[in-house]
């Protein structure tokens, strides 16, 4: 039963408790009895457990033992050194450092251990030096044990019923005594009552550490349960974290600061709580300027990232300032805090997020927190959480509803600022509505300034809820116009800077702004308080401003306002934009429908010399599609352009006098026009107007050959007659009969060609005057053919013969006699003229539906293609190169023309150059 062993040889696991309590060996010693006896009395004396044990390890000494001591297993399997005593005071003290330094654990080497171990008496019946070694850790705790000097020991564990509670060591040292069975007996019997008294102390420790605990536990419910229901109280944030704060002092820390994760990852003190409120102003003041830095690796910004409580139980002051941005202040402002004597901090966190962190700061001397101070801190954080948590959303839902409220007011503004800015498109009447929309909704006074083209700037709108006011306004600026350029005129200073000025307090910028005495004691009357001015602005371009003032209001404008004015001018700007295009867009319509029912052609080259402008007179006149022009340079584009174009007069745009026009020839698709140009630079080009002369030209040119050859056919008669008559009147001459009468016949002929020469430019006057007399009536035209034709054969030229080719009795046609005769009597002399070398002429008749073809054939010089379409112009002739000099007018056929049309009818002509002509007359019939 008494293991001997130094060393035990049986492994060091713990053997679980002997199965029932050992049978002690009866102690017959009188003097033993007599100590037991005492022992139970001692022991059955007290409840304070380490007085008891104490009193037990003294009681050994000197009978038992030079030095004893008692070990208790705690329930995490270390043996704590619950007494120790000893007969001579240097080993008491010896004792002491052991029981500090070297206290075993189950495993240990130590006497205790082993006994527990063993679960038995273990007897140590001679130590040396190397059982000193194997009972001890290392060489000072070998060195403790011998300065302690065991020559012997016994260690003896302590049962309750069941479990081993701990062991008591006895050791004879100085005394040099030694344990035979009689002293290891009562060792024994001594370990068996201390066993029961050590088991009723513990149980008694416990019963009294439990009711400790259910009393701590039960106010900690309480307080957490009025932590709740405080937290259930206040659905408002700020006040739920003053809560917070406040709950926490003076219970669990002398000062409480809760710190908030915001939405945009700041970390902000919130709520500071101080037991003592002339502390809490310091502690307030010390922490007002040290923000937190959020990436410190200690303190609050380590709880909010790990999300772990941390307790810190004797701070340094170095790591109470690790944690904001400026450390060294953190230790200067500390002024009057006391400085911390132990910091924990928690996080908040619910729903999976932390919402910020408690820090709990104890500053009362000697206070120092603990795991259970840790545990209740973390069951205040998470009701905290869980409130904030509540009053966030409850804020949010709050803040969102405001906001929803002014959101849905200011569209309802905008709504209507867009109504009033669509209503019309004269832009000054919808600025003067917007301004008056502005007042009192937005502003006491709003004015809208306007630049114009030249960068002046007009007021175009002025709007006061004082009628008196608004005159001043208006007064004010007559007398101080606004420029863009004056360095005193805020307006001027937003369209410059094209942004928004705030002037919160307009009192500070008076001084400023006034431009005389005058001036200020005119804004000091319209006592204006606060002001902004917007920059209207559309397509990049400023267009003017708006400005919007308080006065009687009292009102303050602040960033909060800027973006309401600034979304109202930019639907102001865009809507005097639209204003200004239309305008713009109008007037080019109205240029562009100019230009395109202008009848002269307008030809407008930019500063390279392209095309840029090419109408629809443009197109009809030279017969040059826009299209096959814009874009190109005119001398590429209009044939024979850079031949003429220096010699075209252009006028400065800026002078007012026009360039005198000049024609000049362009030929176009193998047509030679005469086009008569004026034009007018400008900065971007020139600008050229262009009519088509060709016709006026020709007709000109007409008139001038018909006055040479008018006056040559009748100077060709005249000069005949004069010479027959000469002739004639001469009395030394001797004239014959037959010469006689051929002088008079000649005379007669050439008066005759003479009239009807005369006759023709006086019937080109009356076509041109419209005054031909024509009187229809169903006439015969073969009767009137055939009159034609007898007079034609009286002077007939040789080689050409006359006929007539007409069916008997044809139908009468609507004509007037008179002017059918004097139609063909013209087309069958012509016929006769123009056949110099004779042939046949015809004169046919052909009926047909509803009409007569009278046809009038020659075989004589025929007409070239090309000229068959003028031939009936007035004075129209062909050149005389092709017509061998035969004389004319170029009179005839623009009078037959006239005169078949008066009647109704057609005139044509059909020809082969050489071969002849045929002129038809159409008539309807009567
Ligand atoms: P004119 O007095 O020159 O004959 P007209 O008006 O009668 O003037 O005729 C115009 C031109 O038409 C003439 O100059 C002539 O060149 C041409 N012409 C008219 N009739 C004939 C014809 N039968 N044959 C050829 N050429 C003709």
């Amino acid at each position: 039963m008494h293991n001997a062993a130094v060393a035990p040889e049986r492994p060091l696991t713990f053997p679980g408790p002997p199965s029932g309590r050992p049978s002690l060996p009866p102690v017959s010693d009188p003097d033993a009895l007599r100590f037991l006896a005492d022992a139970t009395d001692l022991l059955a004396s007290s409840i304070d457990y380490e007085a008891t044990l104490g009193s037990i390890a003294r009681l050994a000494i000197p009978k038992l033992a030079d030095w004893c001591i008692v070990d208790e297993l705690l329930d995490d399997g270390t043996l704590s050194r619950v007494a120790v005593a000893a007969n001579l005071s240097e080993k008491r003290d010896l004792l002491e450092e052991l029981r500090r330094r070297y206290a075993p654990t189950w495993d240990s080497p130590q006497p205790a251990a082993r006994a527990l171990r063993a679960g038995e008496t273990v007897v140590f019946e001679r130590f040396d030096d190397a059982g000193l070694r194997a009972t001890t850790r290392d060489a000072e705790h070998l060195d403790l044990m011998r300065r302690l000097g065991p020559r012997t020991a016994v260690a003896v564990p302590l049962f309750t019923k069941e479990e081993p509670i701990g062991a008591i060591t006895f050791a004879f040292a100085e005394s040099e005594r030694t344990y035979g069975p009689k002293e290891i007996a009562l060792a024994e019997q001594v370990a068996r009552r201390a066993g029961l008294a050590l088991d009723r102390a513990r149980l008694l420790r416990r019963e009294r550490e439990a009711r400790v605990q259910a009393e701590a536990a039960q106010k900690q419910m309480a307080f957490l349960a009025r932590a709740t229901e405080l937290f259930a109280e206040s659905l408002d944030y700020e006040e739920t974290l003053e809560r917070v704060a406040n709950l926490a002092v003076p219970r669990l820390a002398e000062w409480c600061i809760v710190y908030v994760v915001e939405e945009d990852g700041e970390i902000r003190r919130l709520a500071v709580a101080h037991a003592d409120d002339a502390e809490r102003r310091s502690a307030e003041e010390h922490l007002q300027d040290l923000p937190l830095d959020p990436d410190a690796p200690v303190g609050v910004p380590r709880v909010l990232r790990t999300g772990e409580p941390e307790l810190v139980r004797e701070p340094t002051l170095e790591l109470l300032a690790g944690d904001v941005q400026d450390p060294d202040r953190f230790v200067a402002t500390l002024g009057d805090v006391r400085p911390p004597t132990s910091w924990m901090c928690v996080p908040l966190v619910t729903r999976g997020r932390t919402l910020g962190a408690l820090a709990f700061i104890a500053s009362a001397p000697g206070r120092h927190f603990d795991d259970e101070d840790l545990a209740l801190g973390v069951e205040l954080a998470r009701r905290a959480a869980v409130a904030i948590d509540h009053a966030r959303i409850h804020r949010r839902e709050q803040l969102a509803r405001v906001e929803a409220e002014a959101v849905r007011e200011r569209l309802g503004f905008l709504a209507e600022a867009g109504a009033v800015l669509s209503s019309s498109l004269d832009y000054e009447t919808t600025l003067e509505r917007l301004a008056h929309l502005a007042v009192p909704a937005l502003a006491d006074c709003c004015v809208v300034d306007v630049l114009g083209e030249g960068r002046e700037i007009r007021q175009v709108a002025v709007a006061h809820v004082d009628f008196a006011k608004e005159q001043l306004v208006r007064h004010l600026e007559a007398r101080y116009p606004t420029t863009e350029a004056d360095p005193r005129s805020p307006v001027g200073r937003a369209l410059r800077e094209a942004r928004t000025l705030l002037f919160p307090n307009f009192a500070a910028d008076r001084d400023a702004i006034a431009r005389d005495e005058e001036h200020a004691r005119g804004l000091d009357a319209l006592g204006l308080v606060s002001g902004m001015i917007v920059p209207l602005i559309a397509r990049g371009q400023t267009l003017g401003a708006m400005t919007f003032l308080t006065a009687e209001s009292g009102r303050v404008y602040g960033e909060a306002d800027v973006g309401l004015v600034e979304q109202l001018a930019a639907r102001a700007a865009i809507a005097v934009d639209n204003a200004r295009l239309f305008g713009e867009a109008e007037e080019r319509a109205q240029a562009a429908r100019a230009l395109a029912t202008v009848g002269d052609g307008v030809l407008m080259l930019d500063a390279r010399g392209i095309v840029r402008v090419w109408n629809a007179a443009a197109e009809s006149i030279t017969g040059l599609e826009a299209r096959a022009v814009l874009g190109r340079p005119a001398e590429e584009a209009i044939p024979g352009w850079s031949a003429v174009h220096h010699l075209l007069p252009v006028a400065e745009s800026s002078r007012s006098a026009r360039a005198r026009a000049q024609a000049v020839p362009l030929e176009f698709g193998g047509h030679e026009l005469w086009l008569s140009f004026s034009g007018v630079g400008f900065a971007e080009g020139t600008v050229f107007t262009f009519r088509d002369l060709t016709e006026e030209r020709r007709l000109e040119q007409l008139k001038s050959e018909f006055v040479a050859t008018a006056s040559h056919e009748l100077r060709t008669p005249l000069a005949a007659v004069y010479g027959a008559a000469m002739t004639l009147r001469r009395d030394d001459l001797e004239l014959g009969d037959e010469r006689q009468r051929m002088l008079l016949t000649l005379v007669a002929e050439e008066s005759d060609r003479l009239a009807r020469i005369v006759n023709d430019i006086l019937w080109a006057s009356r076509v041109d005057a419209g005054e031909l007399d024509v009187q229809l009536s169903p006439v015969d035209a073969a009767a009137v053919a055939r009159r034609v034709l007898d007079a034609a054969g009286m002077h007939l030229s040789p080689g050409i013969t006359l006929s007539l080719t007409a069916d008997e009795s044809l139908p009468a046609v609507a004509a007037d006699d008179g002017k059918l005769g004097q139609v063909l009597t013209n087309l069958v002399d012509n016929a006769i003229k123009y056949s110099p070398d004779g042939g046949p002429i015809e004169v046919r008749l052909t009926p047909g539906r509803g009409t007569m073809l009278i046809e009038v054939c020659d075989e004589g010089l025929g007409i070239p293609a090309h000229e068959l379409d003028r031939i009936f112009e007035k004075f129209y002739r062909l050149d005389p190169n092709l017509t061998r000099g035969v004389g004319g007018t170029g009179l005839g056929l623009y009078i037959c023309r006239a005169l078949v049309e008066r009647m109704h009818g057609r005139i044509s002509v059909a020809s082969e150059e050489g071969r002849g002509s045929t002129f038809g007359v159409e008539l309807r019939l009567a």
